[in-house]
């Protein structure tokens, strides 16, 4: 049986999650130990427990060791079934990162899926709903992958309750080929607030306006969401490739310094010329080691990049290979 340190790299959620995904496809079993050990509170919390949950149900798998808080976990997956599935998370816990867990796992199955996740939309520290449907999914499409991602209710930290649903076809995926952002197609920006005051969505894109010269500036009050919540998303359109900022606001932290702290971010990437940025490099590992590979230009290879290569070469017979900003995952 595979053993994966969950404490290797940055020590974080995606080794887990990585390793189910991984799991499912090859029907490999693993246990995975100290799990989430670089983190404050160590072991599983409600959205991994969620993934590991999502990742048994699609693979009928065998499971030790699934309860909050625990540290280790044995999978013995024993098939890949697609289906009608509905996840909760129980918090504002990311509703998109236990989506990736098994949406890649997904094209492999037998048949179409439906999925509902409940939890949080757009959280601090996770792919906020807007870069999964603008940034990644435009990119696994492209390999070849059929998926549509949907906002039923938008969910915040840390009331929750939001929902995304997903439809999801059996795919093949193929080779990506990204070297080259192309033409700059558009730049806007599109300020968020739930159960806020309005003002402070104005605030934000006023910034945006300021410091990046940028004229496309939406602000938008957000309905049916149970908490308040603000998120400012900024969008870079390319031929090739979308990047998606996302700034959120936070208590005690004026509207101005989270579109200050976002507008910065955007305009490092402006100002480089690799295709992908730093989220998008790692969520991009996955897929295409577990499709045809490929090849991409990033802005930066995370420590978080290269923790999930290591944890993809405990699976499958790939090499993720970086010279100067290119990345090559090579099968
Ligand atoms: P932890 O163990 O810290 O709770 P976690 O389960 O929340 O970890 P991480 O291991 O930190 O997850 O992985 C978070 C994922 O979210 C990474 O793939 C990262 O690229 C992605 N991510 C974080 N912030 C953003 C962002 N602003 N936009 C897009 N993706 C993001």
């Amino acid at each position: 049986m595979i053993v994966i340190d969950g404490s290797q790299g940055e020590g974080g959620g995606q080794i887990l999650r990585s390793s189910l995904a991984l799991s499912l496809v090859t029907r490999k079993p693993f246990r995975i130990e100290r799990i989430r050990a670089g983190r404050q509170k160590p072991g599983l919390l409600r959205q991994h427990l969620t993934a590991v949950t999502a990742a048994a149900r699609i693979g009928a798998a065998y499971v030790e060791g699934a309860e909050l808080g625990s540290q280790q976990l044995t999978f013995i997956p024993s098939g890949l079934h697609g289906g009608v599935y509905s996840f909760a998370i129980g918090t504002a816990g990311s509703t998109t990162l236990v989506l990736q867990t098994i949406l890649v796992p997904l094209f492999f199955a037998d048949t179409e899926s439906t999925i509902e996740i409940e939890g949080g939309t757009h959280n601090p520290a996770s792919p906020p709903y807007d870069f999964l449907v603008r940034s990644w999914l435009p990119l696994l499409r492209r390999m070849g992958a059929r998926a549509e991602v949907e906002l039923v209710r938008p969910g915040f930290f840390p009331a929750g309750g939001g929902k995304i649903r997903v439809t999801v076809e059996p795919s093949k995926l193929g080779r990506l080929e990204l070297l080259e952002r192309g033409a700059l197609l558009g730049t806007r920006a599109r300020a968020c607030v739930a159960n806020l005051a309005y003002a402070i969505a104005q605030r934000e894109v006023a910034v945006v306006g300021e410091k990046l010269g940028w004229t496309e500036l939406q602000a938008h009050t957000l309905t049916g969401s149970l908490g308040p919540g603000n998120v400012l998303t900024l969008e870079a359109e390319y031929e090739h490739v979308t990047e998606i900022v996302t700034g959120f606001g936070q208590r005690g932290v004026p509207a101005e310094q989270v579109a200050s702290r976002a507008s910065d971010e955007m305009a490092r990437y402006l100002e480089s010329a690799a295709a992908a940025g730093e989220h998008l490099t790692d969520q991009l590992l996955l897929p295409m080691a577990l499709g045809d590979g490929g090849v991409f230009t990033a802005v930066t290879v995370s420590s978080h990049a290269v923790t999930n290569a290591e944890v993809i070469g405990r699976f499958l017979d790939v090499a993720v290979q970086v010279d100067g900003d290119r990345v090559e995952v090579r099968k």
